[in-house]
């Protein structure tokens, strides 16, 4: 008998599908990609032909451009060559799918990026039992336990009416993260305009386009100084310490980034405020994600595995790292 998941193929570049003849997630052009959601170390340009949820395709032709473009929404199946494929939300960001593969009477889902916490923005993640569950582990280790988001939220908000004569500026990456952290505020009755950087604007009203209303939002860019005195303001990461932020009354800076865990991270970017809010699943989401699948093997695509194969050992499921290159994470 062929051993387990025979079919499948890892490669630096990506995960080959052979009996498909299509690959997950490939970091070089191909001519068959199946892509798990919108991020750049995910989506890239250049494929022959690309399938995804019609969210993820929206985004990539935001940023792309046109392109053969194949939308398979959540719950439809397609077949291709041999194998028969269908996209299940990941809960990571608006269009984001694990992509579960049929062939030979084996399932495997390549989760992509995923976490569990609820996420105004996106569909939430479904538990899809396999023979193997392909994983990333960006926040693999029981060190990481993300705090619950409302509170991180309501430390901003607490800081921003303290301090009524500044502004805080949260740097939020583009694609998920700042639309997550303006629905999360206005989840908290937070009804005020939200200032945000021009790099953020397409993919906000492309959010909004597709249904995920963020409220009153203006351009920080040109508004006067006092019209932006204790307001909230995104921008992308970048801009944080830029000069772009120098115009602005004397901002509070912070992040939302699962990575302010780490004290040293905010330091390196003179943080002052760092929220803990992270598009990833954390140690408990990912163990307690393994053992709900219930898959004979674990395959681990980036991140810091070794906590999670010893975990993984220690619980009888048999796991494996395949060393993906090009997926960053970094940008939570
Ligand atoms: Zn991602
Ligand atoms: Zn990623």
């Amino acid at each position: 008998m062929a051993r387990l998941g025979s079919w499948i193929e890892p490669f630096p570049e990506g995960i080959f599908v052979r009996p498909a003849d299509a690959w997950v997630d490939p970091s070089q052009p191909k001519p068959r990609a199946l892509v798990t959601h919108g991020h750049a170390d995910h989506a890239r340009s250049g494929h022959g032909a690309v399938w995804a949820t019609p969210e993820t395709l929206a985004i990539m032709a935001t940023r792309y451009g046109e392109q053969n473009a194949q939308p398979v929404g959540y719950g439809e199946a397609v077949r291709l060559g041999e194998v028969d494929i269908g996209f299940v939300p990941a809960g990571h960001v608006l269009g984001s799918a694990q992509i579960v593969l049929e062939y030979g009477g084996e399932r495997v889902v390549v989760s992509g990026d995923y976490k569990r916490r609820p996420d105004p923005t996106c569909a939430p993640f479904v538990v899809a039992p396999c023979d193997i569950f392909i994983s990333e582990a960006t926040f693999g280790l029981p060190v990481f336990r993300h705090p619950d988001t409302g509170s991180e939220v309501d430390r901003l908000l607490h800081r921003l009416r303290a301090e009524p004569e500044r502004c805080v500026l949260v740097g939020a990456y583009a694609l998920g993260k700042a639309q997550r952290v303006i629905m999360e505020l206005r989840g908290r009755a937070y009804d005020e305009p939200i200032y945000i950087h021009g790099a953020l604007e397409r993919l906000c009203r492309l959010y909004e386009e597709l249904g995920v209303p963020l409220g009153e939002l203006r351009p920080a860019t040109g508004a006067p100084k006092s019209e932006l005195k204790g307001k909230i303001i995104l921008c992308p990461p970048g801009a944080l310490n830029d000069r772009w932020s120098r115009r602005l009354p004397d901002p509070i800076t912070a992040m939302a980034s699962g990575w302010m865990r780490i004290r040293q991270r905010a330091r390196q970017r003179n943080v002052e405020l760092p929220l803990i809010i992270s598009d990833h699943a954390d140690w408990d989401e990912l163990t307690q994600t393994i053992r709900e699948v219930a898959p004979k093997e674990v395959w681990i695509t980036h991140g810091r595995e070794d906590a999670l194969m010893h975990w993984c050992m220690t619980h009888q499921i048999k796991a494996r790292e395949l060393n993906l290159v090009g997926y960053e994470d970094e940008d939570d």
